[in-house]
Parts: C-alpha cells; sequence; structure tokens
C-alpha cells in the first residue's frame, strides 16, 4: 500500500458520485491488523441526509416503473462487476476489517455478488396473484414501500449492504445505506458497482457516520423502511424511533447460539463445525455456536481434537493468503474480548486454550501493533456464567457437558436470544427431532455457519424481526396491495 492509499477520504456517495458533504466531523479509520491509519471517515449531517432522501425519491420513480427484468439486468450487470473486481474489493475490506483475504475473497465479496444474481434473477418473476370472485375478480400486487434505509455493523460490510441492497432494489425500491462507522469502505464499491451497471443515480446512496446518523435515518419521515444488522440494544432503540411513524422494520441482531454435539456424531466434523462456529472471523460472527454442547461420553475426545486443531490455526497478517484468522475490529472491541476471558477465569471456567494476545504471528513477524488474540476455548462451563450468557463476538469458544437430549434442549433454549442452532448427531430422526425443539431461526444439522442466499436467514426472539435472503426476503420489501375488479352490476340496497 502507498501514501496515497493511507490517505483515504470516506465520504458520502449520493445521487451517483462520491460527495464531501457537508460536516467537517471527521475520525480516523485504522487497520486493525497493525492500527495505522487507513483514511478519515466524514460524517453525514441533516444536510447530506436530505440531500440523500431528495435524491433516492427521484431514482425511486424512474425504478418503479422499470420492469422486473430491466431492474434484474442491473443487479446482474452489479454482480458481474464485483466479482470482476473481487481481488480489489476483498483487499479493502481485509484492510478495514481485519478478516483474512482468504475469507473475503471467498465469502465477503463473492456471497454480496451471489445475492445481487439471487435477487436480479428473481426480479422479473415478482408477481401477484389472480383470484376467482364469480362475478368479479381480484389480484394482488407486491408493489414497493419507496425509499429503505439499510444500517450495517462492522463485520461483513458488503455482504450486509448487498444482503439489504439486492432484494430492496429488485422489489422497486431505492436505497440509502449507512455501513458501520468501522468500515466506511466498501459499500462505496457497491454503489460505484451500481451505478456503473446503469442504475439511477441514487437509487443506492451511502451516507457515513456513526448512530447518530442512524438515528436521522430511523427518524426520517420519508424513509419507509429500517434494515438493521447490528446489535439488539441498538435493534430496540430503532424499533422505538420507527414506531412513531410505523415504519416497517427488519432487524438481524446478535446471538449466543447452542452447537449440539451428541455421542453418535462424527467427531472431526462435529469439531470442525465448532472451529468454524468459533473462530471464522475471528468469532466475529452474529450465528456463532459460542456454547457447544458435548455428550458426556465424547467429551474427553472431542475436546483433545479440539484443543489441538485450534492451536494450528494460523494467526497473522490479513493480507497473507496462509493466514487463517486475523485481528479484532479495534483496539476497544479487543479489550472488550480480554474482559470477557478475565471473567470466565474468574467465575471458575478452565481456560483449555488461547485467549493471550500473541506478540509473533506464524510466520515469525512481529504482530503486536494489532488487535491479535489466540482462540479461547473454555471448559468445566456453566450455564449461569457471563460468557455462557452474553454475546461476546470474539473467538471464545465455551464447552458445556450434557447427559439427555431432553436436559441439553431446555438448555440451549434458555436465552433471550434465538439467532440461530446447530446439531451434530448420526441419527437422522433425533438431528430432526432436535433442532424442530430448538427456538432459533437459523439451524443446521451435522454443519455449522453455512448461509446460502436461497435460504431464509434470521431470528427468534430477541435476535431479530423478519428475515433476510430467500423468498422470504420479497415480503419484507414490498407491500400488498389488494384490487377488487367487479364484472356485474353494483348490489346497493339503497
Ligand atoms: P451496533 O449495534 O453497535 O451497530 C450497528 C449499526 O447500527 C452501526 O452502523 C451503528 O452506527 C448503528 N447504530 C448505532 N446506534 C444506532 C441508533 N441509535 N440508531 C440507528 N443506528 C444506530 O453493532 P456492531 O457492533 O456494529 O455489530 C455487532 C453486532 O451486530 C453484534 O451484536 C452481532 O451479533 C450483530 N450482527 C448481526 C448479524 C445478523 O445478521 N443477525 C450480522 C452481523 C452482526
Amino acid at each position: 500500500m502507498d501514501n496515497n492509499e493511507k490517505r483515504m477520504v470516506y465520504t458520502q456517495f449520493i445521487d451517483g458520485a462520491l460527495t464531501a458533504g457537508s460536516n467537517r466531523e471527521s475520525w480516523i479509520n485504522y487497520n486493525p491488523a497493525d492500527n495505522t491509519p487507513l483514511g478519515e471517515v466524514y460524517q453525514a449531517k441533516d444536510e447530506d441526509i436530505e440531500a440523500a432522501v431528495n435524491s433516492s425519491e427521484k431514482a425511486f420513480h424512474i425504478w418503479r416503473n422499470k420492469t422486473g427484468a430491466e431492474r434484474g439486468r442491473v443487479l446482474l450487470k452489479t454482480a458481474e462487476i464485483l466479482r470482476y473486481r473481487l481481488e480489489q474489493i476483498a483487499l479493502l475490506e481485509t484492510q478495514d476489517v481485519g478478516k483474512p483475504i482468504s475469507e473475503s475473497l471467498a465469502v465477503d465479496v463473492s456471497s454480496a455478488a451471489d445475492a445481487l444474481e439471487y435477487f436480479g434473477g428473481m426480479a422479473a418473476t415478482i408477481h401477484g396473484d389472480y383470484v376467482d370472485l364469480k362475478n368479479a375478480f381480484g389480484y394482488t400486487r407486491p408493489e414497493p414501500l419507496g425509499v429503505c434505509a439499510g444500517i450495517g455493523a462492522w463485520n461483513y460490510p458488503i455482504q450486509i449492504a448487498a444482503w439489504k441492497a439486492a432484494p430492496a432494489l429488485a422489489c422497486g425500491n431505492a436505497m440509502i445505506f449507512k455501513p458501520s462507522e468501522l468500515t466506511p469502505a466498501t459499500a462505496l464499491e457497491l454503489a460505484k458497482a451500481f451505478m456503473e451497471a446503469g442504475a439511477p443515480p441514487g437509487l443506492f446512496n451511502v451516507v457515513q457516520g456513526d448512530g447518530r446518523v442512524g438515528a436521522m435515518l430511523t427518524g426520517h419521515p420519508r424513509i419507509a423502511k429500517i434494515s438493521l444488522t447490528g446489535s439488539v440494544p441498538t435493534g430496540k432503540k430503532i424499533l422505538a424511533g420507527a414506531a412513531n411513524q410505523l415504519k416497517k422494520v427488519t432487524l438481524e441482531l446478535g446471538g449466543k447460539s447452542p452447537l449440539i454435539v451428541f455421542e453418535d456424531a462424527d467427531i472431526p466434523n462435529a469439531v470442525s463445525a465448532a472451529m468454524l462456529a468459533n473462530f471464522y472471523t475471528q468469532g466475529e460472527v452474529c450465528s456463532n455456536g459460542t456454547r457447544v454442547f458435548v455428550q458426556q461420553q465424547i467429551l474427553d475426545a472431542f475436546l483433545v481434537q479440539l484443543k489441538e486443531r485450534t492451536e494450528k490455526i494460523r494467526i497473522g497478517d490479513p493480507a497473507d493468503p496462509d493466514t487463517q484468522m486475523g485481528a479484532l475490529i479495534s483496539k476497544a472491541h479487543l479489550e472488550k474480548v480480554s474482559r470477557f476471558i478475565d471473567s470466565g477465569k474468574a467465575s471458575g471456567a478452565t481456560l483449555l486454550t488461547g485467549g493471550i494476545r500473541p506478540e509473533k504471528d506464524f510466520k515469525g513477524r512481529d504482530i503486536t501493533s494489532g488487535n491479535f488474540l489466540t482462540p479461547a476455548i473454555f471448559t468445566n462451563c456453566d450455564d449461569s456464567m457471563e460468557i455462557c450468557r452474553e454475546e461476546i463476538f470474539g473467538p471464545v469458544l465455551s464447552i458445556l457437558s450434557f447427559d439427555s437430549e431432553e436436559e441439553v434442549i431446555a438448555r440451549a433454549n434458555n436465552t433471550e436470544f434465538g439467532l440461530s442452532a446447530g446439531v451434530f448427531t448420526n441419527d437422522i430422526k433425533r438431528g430432526h427431532r432436535v433442532i424442530h425443539q430448538l427456538q432459533a431461526g437459523t439451524c443446521w444439522i451435522n454443519n455449522y455457519n453455512i448461509t446460502p442466499i436461497e435460504l431464509p436467514f434470521g431470528g427468534y426472539k430477541q435476535s431479530g424481526l423478519g428475515r433476510e435472503n430467500s423468498l422470504a426476503a420479497i415480503q419484507h420489501y414490498t407491500q400488498l396491495k389488494s384490487v377488487y375488479v367487479e364484472l356485474g352490476n353494483v348490489e346497493s340496497p339503497y
């Protein structure tokens, strides 16, 4: 990276162009791998939000009058541009988030393109129903909502932006997107790609900033819907803020999900899944299975394999293609996760491995300036411990042992969250029986954290409202109009 790139400026993207915006309030965006400055982020002000809403409204009126096939073509072209720029955008994501480049290439940018392809292909098929009513008939029209706002978390910036924009735009809406203040870069790349693909200016605007900007979007009378990916407390604030105007809301929030491993499970596969469920993207994944329930009979064998394989994870420079675990998003977040590790130790859990700040990476390079933490495994945990109740959002796995199926279902459900759940067993009946009783929206049998665009994604209980991905997303970006058409005379008593 040269000095010019280091002096990047993250501005607003309004009406088809990068714009400095009206505010001089700014902050430095740091690379989590070494805490060097990447550039300066400019907080949007009221005037910027007004400009974004005005331009999105204009774009909405053009866009909603296009056919589904025309809209779909723009989405498909946008996906093509993302795939063509895969390496450049993946590197930006890795510098912004601290995740390994192997992940940004294979998952982040690719899954954003998947969403655009899926909803681009679907756009022409979105339709209503015909209902025969004898001397009359009825039909329904799924109509767009208008200008929607997307508000993103920092762990999967471009994926989150695309998971919201693709269905919103396919349905004929316009979108104003606010990335997390910690990851301002790749939403701008998505905005550029939409414009190059032929979207009208304003169809996808980006405003930068912190929660204050999110609150402005939530309260704006000409924004029809808010879709948040973020924490439970932010979800509650947005729901309260949207209540005044009865604005539509989709919330993709946090979790403390269970992964249950029965004694008949394939242990190497279950260990692979437990690692995927806790250490991918440094453990900063909402659906992570951070409470790993292992049936007593196989606990020892499971732990031997888990410890051995976890200690081999290659931590280091996220831009190195051989790296398997990068750096946590910020110093503050590293400290927060470290406090949870202290809390686990203080509450009597055994730290089997990890939980320390490494000085060297797997190639012997000094990494003390970055936000690195070795993947931690706690054993001898108790359901009531803080590390087993609260979302840590870092590489911290807690092992809980259990005896019976009935017991583990009750314990797994004993949480206010309900985002995800996983079950490992070779008994097909037990797999389904247990999954059907778990209070979670996104579940896996004999795998974990696989989120194909074709399946709905979202949470039960306090983990969210609504669904992203799949056909299910369409109903969250449309409103249904019923039309009754009379073919006879009006029957009137008057
Ligand atoms: P966060 O809630 O702090 O912030 C999320 C976004 O909301 C940011 O863009 C932030 O600026 C904005 N925001 C903050 N206060 C706001 C307010 N009052 N009004 C409107 N917007 C506001 O979350 P985070 O730290 O960025 O991300 C981590 C959280 O996100 C974790 O809880 C994680 O589980 C969750 N998450 C959920 C999913 C999912 O799909 N369910 C995916 C990724 C992350």
